[in-house]
């Protein structure tokens, strides 16, 4: 068994309006079944979520938390803008974004861009792959799956990875209930979260840095389905979430 992770390589600097679907296609020669993994930051860029820092002028909350946690206010604006809950303050801002993604600054980010600006994140993630996989498979005529990725940190452990936060025709979660292990005991909850892997494996490429790789393409594995999934099943729904609670306990503290 074996799968390719091919980097795509002459993109340009993208720039709020360009063409990214057209942009990849003409950059690389898509299969059926390709997975197309695109860093979120240059799906901001083409939406135009890019915004000076200069610009923004923080309201209440933002200052009292800036107060707080003696960050910039502008930035704390920027993140407070994209959040629906603020779960820690200090020392860096844990919030869930508007699309219902937990990560640090809401995907708020002032790296790859140029001084003095801000990339926001894609509003609606899922909404993004969507159209991007549908003029994806306008120009290349293939069936694909599409995934829009982030670089997160996790609980628990140093070090970020790749994840998914939207996603066009795959299934974000492989779930493994009913199967039989080698010893043929039925396994009863095993959830691999593929979208979640596939990001991984594609960031190995993509790096953080200078490298110019926003886009990296999965193929020979098939995980497309004909459906077009969110990737909102993978958030835990809120009851069950007893991480958040705990935040939240801790954030009435203060
Ligand atoms: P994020 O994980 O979505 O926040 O994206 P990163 O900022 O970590 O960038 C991922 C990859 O995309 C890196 O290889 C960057 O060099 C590259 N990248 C970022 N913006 C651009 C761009 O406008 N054009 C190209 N060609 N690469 C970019
Ligand atoms: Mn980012
Ligand atoms: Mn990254």
């Amino acid at each position: 068994m074996r799968f390719e992770a091919i980097a795509v390589e002459n993109i340009p600097l993208i720039h709020a309006g360009d063409d990214l679907p057209l942009i990849i296609c003409e950059n690389i020669e898509l299969q059926d079944r390709d997975i197309v993994i695109i860093a979120s930051t240059v799906v901001a860029k083409a939406e135009g979520e890019i915004f000076r820092l200069e610009d923004i002028s923080p309201g209440k909350v933002a200052l009292e938390i800036a107060a707080r946690n003696g960050k910039d206010a502008r930035f704390i604006q920027a993140v407070l803008s994209r959040s629906r809950e603020v779960l820690v303050e200090k020392p860096f801002m844990l919030v869930t974004t508007l699309a219902g993604h937990t990560c640090v600054n809401a995907g708020v980010d002032d790296s790859n861009i140029e001084d003095g600006f801000l990339l926001y994140p894609p509003v609606n993630p899922d909404v993004s792959a969507s159209r991007l996989g549908q003029e994806l498979e306008k120009f290349s005529g293939k069936e694909l799956s599409v995934i829009v990725t982030d670089t997160n940190g996790r609980a628990f452990k140093i070090g970020q990875t790749g994840a998914a936060i939207g996603i066009y025709k795959i299934k974000p979660i492989k779930r493994w209930i009913g199967e039989k292990d080698l010893f043929g005991r039925i396994l009863e909850i095993t959830e691999e979260a593929v979208a979640d892997e596939l990001a991984g494996a594609a960031n190995l490429l993509m790096g953080e840095g200078a490298g110019g790789i926003p886009v990296v393409v999965i193929r020979g594995l098939n995980h497309y389905c004909k459906e077009n999934p969110s990737i909102k099943e993978i958030y835990r729904p809120e009851e069950q979430d007893i991480i958040k609670k705990g935040l939240r306990c801790l954030q009435k503290k203060k």
